[in-house]
């Protein structure tokens, strides 16, 4: 970095301003002056634990002066393995801020992919929450280390031989630590992608991307988080961050709620309600489950003003329905390699006029984070234009967006070149007015006698029908076509509808060559660790259906 500006330095002359390295730490020390009266909420258990920032502030002492105790030093790398909870957070401000990077272990990768992330990062001290105790002994069984230690979090159904406890290892240390000044290109968080292709690849953020990536998050177009927020992150802090909310919410100041592993919709709504939540995000999945539970309970939430739905489509008609519940439902899009946030769709002044319109673009994944670059290139890598129409593979680049992989060359080769931009794999198009919409995964694209369909279009009209309660649409192998789309789907609980009625919902809304050839009633779509269906499991279940 610093010898890429003083080369391009040229005539310029120095500025007068500050070199002050962007830092978790300045985002902490804001908090702490600032706002030190406001909330953390943290299930534990039945009950739910309250601190002040000024409370946490200390904890957050306390556990750096016991990982100093522990041996760790800078660089080294700390594993968490925890759902969202207050322990949690500690660790994200407490480990980069004495150097060493925080490690956020995916707990729904399988155990083996736990042992292979493990081993690729090297952690040298696991800390576990005690109620994922079986996972941790399965992965740690795969993965043995050379001399890791395992620090248990809270209460566990069965004891973990040789775990130091997290409670007792922080009670008698000091409140206060001394700080040290670190580099902000330095890596503070790792986080790896959850294998929806191949191995997790990680990405190594750092205390200046996470900086950077803060702010800009919080800027009204995107996030628009302010300090009477009230914020529960349903997306996980073992995934990207909890799309960055952990250091977003300190940074503005918000009272910041912890779910632990209540994710079920009874869990969220009683979060919602006791503690007025006015802002919450996560994945698609979720927020259908509440709303159908909003729904047969004839349910309002009326602190919920916005909800940042991403990770995967957000179906056109979930919006429409949370709307109806008088929550925006604000769709966004983003990757692990981007902090992760790419886009965010709220409304623009020059459609104030045509609210038919403003309406479709919304359903669309939104527009671009000022910190992030991009351009759309065709299969021969040249630019398509931006006129809602051309289709072509999204590259990012920007000040929160990875330029490798880490410790993986083989993937950074696959992903940034020729040409140093990130290959995102996402095949989109852009409209006149900044909108982005992702058609499909390059890999999801189902390649039918020369016609490309779009599985992501396919699945938006099935899961329009009102009997569906999920819809997920493959590519198999066909003799004459190359491949034909199947669609896997799950009926809501009571409905009664077979294969004809999908059909016939279908007839008027797709060309015939679109239509998926076959219908699969199943219990459930095997999904990836996070939520995201895994067409690949399907594919190969399927593969012989075509066969002649
Ligand atoms: P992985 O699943 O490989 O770990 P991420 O969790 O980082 O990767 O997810 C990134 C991918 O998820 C994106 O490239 C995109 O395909 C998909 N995705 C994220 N948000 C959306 C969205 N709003 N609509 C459609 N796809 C999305």
């Amino acid at each position: 970095m610093a010898t890429i500006l003083s080369d391009r330095l040229g005539g310029t002359i120095p500025s007068t301003m500050s070199d002050l390295p962007l830092s978790i730490r300045s985002i902490f020390e804001h908090a702490m002056k600032s706002h030190p009266r406001k909330q953390i909420i943290s299930r534990d258990g039945a009950q739910l634990l309250r601190f002040t920032y000024a409370e946490f502030g200390k904890r957050v002492g306390k556990l750096a002066n016991a990982l100093k105790k522990l041996g760790v030093k800078p660089g080294d790398r700390v594993a968490s393995f925890a759902w969202n909870g207050h322990r949690h957070l500690e660790l994200y401000y407490a480990v980069p801020m004495i150097g060493a990077v925080l490690h956020t272990v995916n707990i729904r990768l399988f155990p083996d992919q736990i042992a292979f992330v493990l081993d690729h990062a090297e952690d040298d001290i696991v800390f576990y929450d005690g109620s994922l105790v079986k996972l941790v002994k399965a992965a740690h069984a795969l993965a043995p280390g050379s001399g890791r230690r395992f620090v248990q979090m809270g209460a566990s159904p069965e004891p973990f031989e040789g775990a130091l406890d997290y409670e007792t290892l922080v009670a008698d240390e000091p409140e206060t630590y001394d700080w040290p000044e670190i580099d902000e290109r330095a890596g503070a968080i790792l986080c790896y992608t959850s294998a929806t292709t191949g191995d997790p690849k990680g990405t190594l953020f750092s205390h200046r991307s996470t900086f950077i990536h803060a702010l800009a998050s919080g800027l009204a177009d995107s996030l628009g988080m302010m300090e009477s927020d009230r914020v529960l992150p349903i997306v996980p802090m073992f995934h990207v961050n909890a799309w960055g909310t952990p250091f977003l919410c300190l940074l503005v100041g918000a009272d910041f709620i912890m779910p632990m592993e209540r994710l079920d919709p009874a869990g969220v709504i009683e979060l919602c309600e006791s503690e007025k939540v006015t802002l919450s995000a996560g994945v698609p999945t979720v927020w259908l489950a509440v709303r159908d539970a909003l729904r047969a309970q004839n349910k309002t939430l009326p602190h919920l003003k916005r909800l940042v739905i991403g990770g995967s489509a957000m179906p056109k008609s979930l919006m429409d329905d949370l709307n109806a519940l008088g929550i925006d439902a604000i769709h966004a899009w983003g990757m692990t390699e981007m902090s992760p946030i790419g886009t965010v769709s709220h409304n623009i002044s020059e459609l104030a006029n045509d609210p038919a319109k403003q309406h479709e673009e919304r359903y669309k994944q939104g527009r671009f984070c000022p910190i992030v670059q991009w351009r759309l290139v065709d299969e021969s890598g040249h630019d398509v234009p931006p006129d809602g129409r051309s289709r072509g593979e999204l590259l990012v680049r920007g000040f929160a967006v990875t330029a490798k992989y880490y410790k993986n060359e083989e993937a950074t080769a696959t992903a940034f070149e020729p040409d140093g931009w990130f290959h995102t794999g996402d095949v989109c198009t852009v409209d006149e007015y900044g909108y982005l919409e992702i058609v499909d995964r390059v890999k999801d694209f189902i390649k039918s006698g020369g016609e490309w369909i779009s599985s992501v279009e396919v699945e938006n009209i099935l899961m329009g029908h009102p009997s569906l309660k999920e819809a997920c649409v493959f590519g198999i192998p066909h003799p004459k076509w190359q491949e034909r789309p199947v669609a896997a789907v799950v009926a809501r609980e009571g409905h009664e509808v077979d294969e004809d009625a999908v059909r016939a919902w279908m007839a008027d809304k797709l060309a015939k060559w679109q239509t998926p050839d076959r219908v699969l009633f199943v219990d459930a779509i095997p999904r990836t660790g996070v939520g995201k269906f895994l067409k690949r499991d399907l594919r190969e279940t399927y593969k012989g259906l075509f066969e002649e």
